[in-house]
């Protein structure tokens, strides 16, 4: 199967699209016929590559389609960065045209997303030949670029089969049906949303509620509304949630996932403690199309992203020889048919995390239990080492979460010339309490070792993010 044929199967009245506006299967399948045949007018061929930089709305997935069935390749373009790096993304993507929601000046053509849905209606001659017969799947449809938390961004190259068979491995686990409602609250733009919400709804002829404001407000309005079934979502958008919201609105919801960034235990614990509903937690990278591993519905355990998804393997290398003994801290890699084709146009960054028979090295550290579930330690670039001591902020993170009044904190390594690094919390408090170091210190001085305490507590107003909702502690450690 080929990316762009995930919408063929759903009946033709059924609802695919809701929210933005509400369009039909059948609908659906026109507008990205029409789109294409737009797209081939402006000069559009297969293995051109087009950027699409717009924030949530239906237009978004018809010219995502569009593109990848005139066998040219997507790249989605996260819709918070400013010209410049836009410009930086098409350039080394090698953009011949960018589709945008806003007016932009970038050094290639490009053209509004509203004038290009107005010439695609207009249209009704000038057929855009079928989909190329030569093409495989294992032809690259979508540079999806890193969201660059820890690096300038790179240009996954993710294939029809990447993306296909990473739906079909993700929704075992996860069960999709055509009677769903499914929040896209997600940015389209990141792999996260591309695949878990609109590949998977489309693919299982479910309806997709778009939402472009991140409000929690407006998110529970858009479940209440639209009688959403399953939220899919990051770990600041649970935080807001488990404070606001009356407990009977989500019982339309038969599915709460967490994906991206950890989801803080406290968090985790207040939003059941409101909503009586677990949060599923799941992990995934950019380069594995992104779903590796999601808790199963019927073995929810505390602290886990749970097992691999079906289809796709998983290793935690440590320095030990000898079998692998559960508990043991080391690189998770990932194989299976999610796994990328490499980065585009850099293969020394390529040979660096994909091995010869196919590992992909994550750049996290975890461990798996006698389940093979699998426990995200931390990134290996976030890892704190004073003294030679090893600190993952993650777990003194979990510990200043459990401090009464604070929403959100990171916690990093400062560089320090005696101990190589030391170890700085920024804090956020909810309102109405007052930032008190003493109190925090307290905390952490009964439940954590010395060395893991932080040196400094720096008070924020709110703490640096990306579009999609994860902090950027690469902004911290920069400040
Ligand atoms: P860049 O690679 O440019 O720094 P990025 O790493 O944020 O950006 P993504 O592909 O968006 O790129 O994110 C993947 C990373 O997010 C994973 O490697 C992991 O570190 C983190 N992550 C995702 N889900 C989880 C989770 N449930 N728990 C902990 N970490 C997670």
């Amino acid at each position: 199967m080929f990316i762009h044929e995930i919408i063929n199967q759903a009946p033709s009245d059924h609802v695919a699209i809701e929210g933005d506006e509400r369009v039909t299967y059948g609908e659906l399948r026109n507008l990205v016929s029409l789109y294409r045949n737009q797209l081939y007018e402006m000069g559009i061929r297969r293995g051109m590559k087009v950027g699409l930089y717009s924030a949530n709305r239906a237009e978004f997935i018809y010219v995502h389609l569009a593109v990848i069935s005139l066998g040219a390749v997507i790249i989605p373009i996260n819709n918070s960065l400013v010209d410049r790096e836009v410009d930086y993304i098409l350039k080394d993507g090698e953009a011949s045209l960018l589709v945008t929601d806003t007016k932009l000046s970038v050094s290639i053509p490009s053209v509004d997303i509203h004038d290009l849905d107005f010439q695609a209606r207009q249209r009704k001659a000038s057929e855009a030949p079928a989909f190329p017969s030569d093409l495989t799947e294992d032809e690259v449809c979508a540079f999806v670029y890193t969201s660059g938390t820890t690096g300038s961004p790179k240009g996954a190259m993710l294939t029809h089969r990447n993306l296909v068979r990473n739906v079909e491995q993700f929704t075992q686990m996860v069960i999709f049906k055509p009677e769903d409602k499914i929040l896209c609250v997600l940015p389209m733009f990141h792999c996260y949303g591309l695949t878990t919400v609109i590949h998977a709804g489309l693919m299982h002829g479910s309806t997709i509620v778009i939402l472009r404001s991140k409000n929690p407000s407006e998110i529970i309005n858009a479940i209440v509304e639209h009688s959403v079934t399953m939220a899919i979502m990051v770990p600041p958008m649970y935080n807001l949630l488990a404070r606001r919201g009356e407990p009977s609105v989500m019982q339309t919801v038969h599915d709460f996932i967490s994906g991206g960034a950890p989801i803080p235990q406290p968090v985790a614990q207040a939003f059941y403690d409101r909503f009586h509903h677990p949060v599923r937690e799941g992990y995934g990278l950019t380069e594995a199309s992104p779903v590796v591993s999601v808790l199963p519905s019927d073995r929810l355990k505390y602290l886990t992203v749970g097992p691999a998804i079906p289809g796709v393997e998983v290793k935690i290398v440590t320095d030990r020889e000898g079998p692998y003994q559960p508990g043991t801290v080391g690189e998770l890699l990932v194989r299976g048919d999610n796994v990328m084709k490499g980065y585009w146009h850099r293969e020394e960054e390529t040979k660096k995390v994909l091995e010869p028979d196919g590992w992909l090295h994550t750049g996290d550290l975890a461990y798996m239990d006698e389940d093979r579930f699998i426990y995200i330690v931390d990134r290996l670039k976030d890892l704190i080492i004073v003294n030679g001591e090893n600190i993952y902020p993650g777990e003194v993170e979990d510990c200043i979460y459990e401090v009464e009044g604070v929403s959100e904190c990171a916690v990093i390594g400062h560089p320090d010339p005696l101990r190589g690094q030391v170890v700085w919390a920024y804090v956020v408090m909810k309102e109405g309490y007052d930032f008190d170091e003493n109190r925090i210190r307290k905390y952490l001085s009964r439940n954590l070792a010395s060395y893991k305490i932080p040196r400094r507590f720096i008070p924020m107003d709110a703490l640096p993010k990306n579009a999609s909702g994860k902090i950027l502690k690469r902004a911290l450690r920069n400040k």
